[in-house]
């Protein structure tokens, strides 16, 4: 006989792991306790020794779904002679480092309950239980507990009490269930906020409102989406005109999988992250045979042979898009630029110009989330967008990083809190251009500090002066850090993989601030977590028009051919970048170079990107930054082949760097240009050149490592044959996945990096 002490840190609350170990404790005749602890789960056995070892083994085979162990401490005790097993209550109460958990995708089961017409959950839309359901949208406080959430107002009837009170059944301790006895409700609203109908009778009319061609704002999880018909091109267009985005691509919410099998091409790895508790936006290639074949609207992604598909992850959406039996377009209840909406007065608001109704629910939504976007990377994950079903759970460092908040950059913006070895990363918050999106940064940021009560003692912030992020820092008072926006990139990606030796870091995006007041942008750096060295940099060029420039490419092409023809540039007059200007225009722009006034020099691949985009007449001005890099990857021919424009390393004694120099790649580009060569021949040997100077770059640096990090890496081409080339030449690549390698991803290396600089 044994009695033995376990103690587990890691994801073991809320997600039901004190039923499992009650059940499991059960079966094989064990007595003892299980209690949630202030960092975890505390567990004590005593029985017969075989058995204590069969709950060691199946206690880590199979614990519940969402569940993760970390941690697991295991101590011989005293015998007891204990005769029961009871699910104690916690110690305490206050939980402040216990891990909150994230908003989790309907579960099998409770699938299963929605559409069993004898279930008295039937067609329910806010059923749930411990393996899944509301979480990190509905706290307010820790710990995780009812009345701590926006269901408190809702008093549970006996049956649901009753399944939450007992430790074998699925919702024990369930902090959100409910039923239609009980819980929230639906409405239907019309544009002027009065209710048309309810319950399931506002679901039936919100379909029919959909067949028809409307827009629907739909409040969900973390908030709203406006949905429409993705088979009604009319609609999709209206959609897009009323929100005014021009271009970007939208997301579908697919019925099925069988449906969304029709349209996008699936692999294991998809099909397992589609299927997933997180749920989130998977890019997958699109399906479609022929240009006659427009099932779905044109106007979903333009020119993208990618879609950002998805399935329902709550039970409203799944009875929705079960009525529907056809794709939607699910995407951020806002005004482009804007953050989602979640309160429904603020949206009958903001979004009356877009939605015709509005489907509604009295559940709150404490925070926004938005939904997270996913692309695959040689058959891995890789995060482009870290909101629901990740935040807030940490991402793991070597590290203490405790009493630290990282504010992120400008674009993309999340936000970075450190405890111990745990980097609580925020969702998703959105560009920092404008006051709604200023009050959502400094609400998140709030929240996740009061919401695990950590004090503060140390902020970190990007080197940009006049960002809204470091301008908050600044304003808090504490002891600050700024980090230089590269470097930040290169330790995220290092800081995701425990890297902790020098690496050289590719860090390609389209602006960062440069310690010399000049974009940087196609970085080389020599880094460990505390510093760097700028080893080198693609060939700089003028920004005519400084920001102008990012929405306009024809700009960057134009600054970059002056840097190589200066007054002789206009030799060029017959490539699109020129004769897409009125020739006003166009002699304003030569005046910013010739007199060097509002043209900031650069070292950016993205606007390299955009200058190579303009030169082989793809779109001259765009809607949204990477549009331009986005379509040269997308014009990259089927068959790849190795082709590749020349690129050059020269030392540059004055900067004491490498330089990566383009200009006999741009010679050749100009006259495939001229040549009338395919875009997609274009597109192919500018990618692959890309990849060579990386090459030469590691050969001139000779560290193993190399990191590749940047927005420019979330070009799936790019990043995949950068990947396979270092490889070849036997270097060790490291690239993102659980942090976007865009600027969402920068709060986590400004945090690690502040710390070592501490
Ligand atoms: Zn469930
Ligand atoms: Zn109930
Ligand atoms: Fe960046």
């Amino acid at each position: 006989m044994k009695r033995i002490h376990f103690h587990i840190q890691g994801v073991v609350q809320g997600v039901g792991f004190r039923p499992f170990v009650y059940r499991l404790a059960a079966e094989l005749g064990l007595a003892g306790w299980v209690m949630n602890a202030p960092d975890g789960v505390t567990i004590e056995i005593e029985g017969q020794e075989g058995a204590c070892e069969k709950f060691l083994t199946r206690l880590k085979e199979e614990n519940p779904p969402y569940s993760r162990i970390d941690d697991l401490q295991a101590n011989v005790m005293a015998f007891e002679d204990s005769r029961t097993f009871v699910i104690k209550e916690s110690e305490g109460g206050n939980d402040k480092t216990t891990l909150v958990m994230p908003d989790i995708a309907t579960c099998p089961e409770c699938l299963a309950d929605i559409f069993d017409p004898d279930n008295r959950r039937y067609l329910y839309p806010f059923t749930n239980c411990t393996h899944c359901g509301p979480r990190y949208s509905i706290i307010e406080a820790i710990p995780y507990d009812r009345a701590n959430t926006s269901m408190k107002h809702f008093h549970m009837c006996p049956r649901c009490q009753s399944e939450y009170d007992d430790p074998l059944d699925r919702r024990f301790h369930a902090q959100p269930n409910a039923c239609p006895q009980c819980g929230p409700q639906l409405e239907l609203w019309d544009n002027s906020g009065e209710v048309t109908c309810q319950k399931h009778e506002a679901m039936r009319q919100a379909v029919a409102d959909i067949n028809q061609g409307k827009v629907v704002a739909v409040k969900g999880l973390g908030g709203f989406h406006l949905m429409v018909d993705a088979t009604n091109d009319e609609a999709v267009k209206r959609l897009r005109a009323r929100k005014h985005r021009e271009a970007k691509p939208l997301a579908i919410m697919f019925p099925s999988l069988a449906i969304l099998e029709a349209f996008c091409e699936t692999s294991a790895v998809s099909k397992g992250l589609l299927f997933s508790g997180e749920a989130p936006i998977v890019l997958l290639k699109n399906r479609r045979r022929s240009a006659a074949d427009t099932a779905l609207s044109e106007d979903i992604a333009p020119g993208n042979p990618y879609l950002g598909a998805m399935l329902p992850y709550t039970p409203l959406h799944h009875i929705l898009l079960r009525e529907l039996n056809k794709p939607v377009i699910a995407t951020s209840g806002n005004v482009t630029d804007e953050p989602i909406c979640i309160d429904q007065d603020e949206a009958l608001e903001r979004l009356k110009g877009i939605a015709d109704l509005f489907l509604v629910h009295n559940r709150g939504i404490v925070r926004q989330v938005d939904d997270s976007v996913v692309t695959i990377i040689h058959d891995q994950p890789m995060l482009l967008r870290r909101a629901r079903g990740y935040a807030p759970l940490p991402v793991q460092v070597k590290v203490d990083v405790s009493r630290t908040l990282a504010v992120g950059g400008h674009l993309k913006n999340t936000v970075a809190l450190g405890n111990k070895h745990n980097v609580f990363i925020s969702q998703h918050i959105g560009d920092l251009e404008n006051a709604l999106a200023f009050e959502a940064f400094e609400k998140t940021t709030k929240s996740l500090a009061s919401l695990y009560e950590i004090p503060l003692n140390k902020m970190a912030a990007d080197l940009h002066p006049d960002y809204f992020s470091t301008k908050y820092a600044a304003n808090s008072r504490k002891p600050l850090k700024r980090v230089q926006h590269h470097h930040a990139h290169v330790v995220s990606c290092m800081a995701e993989h425990d890297v902790d030796e020098k690496v050289l870091g590719v860090a390609w995006d389209g602006t960062g601030y440069g310690p010399d007041k000049t974009i940087w942008g196609g970085e080389f750096l020599i880094a460990d977590q505390k510093g760097y060295q700028r080893a080198g940099f693609l060939k700089t060029f003028r920004l005519p028009g400084g920001d102008m420039a990012v929405k306009e490419p024809r700009r960057s092409a134009i600054g970059l051919l002056y840097e190589l023809y200066g007054g002789e540039v206009e030799k060029f007059k017959d490539l699109p970048s020129f004769s897409s200007f009125a020739p006003k225009d166009l002699a304003v722009i030569l005046q910013m170079l010739a007199k060097n006034i509002n043209a900031p020099v650069t070292s950016s691949a993205g606007r390299l990107f955009d200058a190579v985009a303009s030169l082989a007449g793809l779109p001259q001005i765009i809607s949204f930054e990477g549009q331009a890099a986005m379509a040269l990857e997308f014009a990259l021919p089927k068959v790849k082949g190795d082709d590749a424009y020349p690129v050059s390393l020269k030392k540059d004694e004055k900067a004491k760097a490498f330089i990566i120099d383009w200009t006999r790649m741009i010679e050749e580009v100009i006259a495939d240009a001229r040549k009338k060569t395919t875009c997609g021949t274009i597109a192919l040997k500018f990618h692959n050149a890309l990849v060579e100077a990386i090459i030469l770059a590691a050969k001139e640096v000779g560290l193993k490592k190399v990191v590749l990090s940047g927005g420019c890496f979330q070009n799936r081409y790019l990043l995949e044959r950068a990947i396979t080339r270092l490889k070849e030449e036997g270097y060790v690549p490291f690239w993102h996945s659980q942090v976007p390698p865009n600027d969402g991803g920068i709060a986590l290396g400004q945090l690690v990096s502040a710390v070592y600089n501490a």
